[in-house]
């Protein structure tokens, strides 16, 4: 071990240690990374994306059939995550929806800017209820702060390396925050944790918004069934935690009150476009 890295011990131990967070359900979270740094970053990465894809013509227009479908449900959606945590009430809350008719996949960054690709809708043929089930999901790990923790962990994966002192040339390649929230939020899995407590949240978050849950559960069994060019993407970004579905269906019943009062008056929050 070099010098440097000695010296460096006791300071980065310090910090791994203080740096804790604690999620909506109660879990401490690794908290190298502060929430509104993986907001600035996300955003960065999100208005790549999108003028990217923009450019390439495959963003729906907002007076499409599918847009203005995805923009209802997730209206309602949002109007419950204030309401679940009103800090979030300044987030640039926006949803898009790509046209990749073959990726199976939607997402939500840190800081509320969504997207939901044409391939989840045209291969799942989901029910608005299975459809705002997904999106709320996505919302519960932008709520419960995942985005932040898995960019801690990945920091704190570099600093294990480097204590170990086996860091080479090739380790110290930092990648930008921006592309590291990217990738993060649109290609890497995330912990089966994290996917239990977005689970638990989406669930509660989908039924105060007037959407039946137990359309948890047939969503996850169509996102099963959707075959063609291997498993959909959404599988690979979401692992499935064990019992996922046993779990659901037990939440469900304790979710229907909500969903009784919410289906009679569930109020909307208006969305922005990342254009807007
Ligand atoms: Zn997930």
């Amino acid at each position: 071990m070099s010098n440097k890295a000695r010296f460096l011990t006791p300071a980065l131990l310090a910090v791994l240690v203080g740096a804790c967070a604690v999620s909506p359900t109660g879990r401490r979270q690794l908290a190298l990374v502060s929430e509104d740094s993986a907001i600035v970053a996300s955003e960065e990465a999100y208005a790549m994306q999108i003028g990217e894809l923009r450019k390439e013509g495959k963003i729906l227009p907002e007076s499409s059939r599918v847009a203005r479908r995805v923009d209802e449900i997730t209206e309602r959606l949002v109007a419950q995550a204030v309401e679940m945590r009103p800090a979030t009430s300044d987030w640039k809350w926006s949803v898009e929806v790509i046209d990749e008719p073959e990726v199976v996949n939607a997402w939500c960054m840190a800081g509320g800017r969504m997207a939901v690709y044409t391939g989840l809708i045209q291969k799942l043929d989901p029910t608005d209820d299975e459809l705002a089930q997904v999106m709320a999901h996505e919302i519960s790990h932008a709520l419960a702060n995942h985005t932040a923790e898995r960019m801690s962990v990945a920091i704190a994966t570099n600093a294990g390396v480097a204590l170990a002192g086996v860091l080479s040339e090739d380790s110290q390649r930092t990648m930008s925050t921006a592309a590291l929230a990217a990738a993060l939020a649109i290609q890497m899995p995330n912990s089966r944790t994290a996917e239990s407590e977005a689970d638990e949240i989406g669930i509660e978050l989908a039924a105060k918004a007037g959407y039946n849950p137990n359309a948890a559960v047939s969503l996850w069994e169509k996102m099963e069934r959707v075959g063609g060019g291997g498993p959909p993407q959404f599988l690979s970004t979401h692992p499935s935690p064990a019992n996922r579905k046993e779990k659901l269906a037990e939440l469900a019943p304790q979710m229907m009150a909500y969903y009784e009062q919410a289906r009679r008056n569930a109020p909307t929050r208006s969305i922005a476009r990342a254009d807007r």
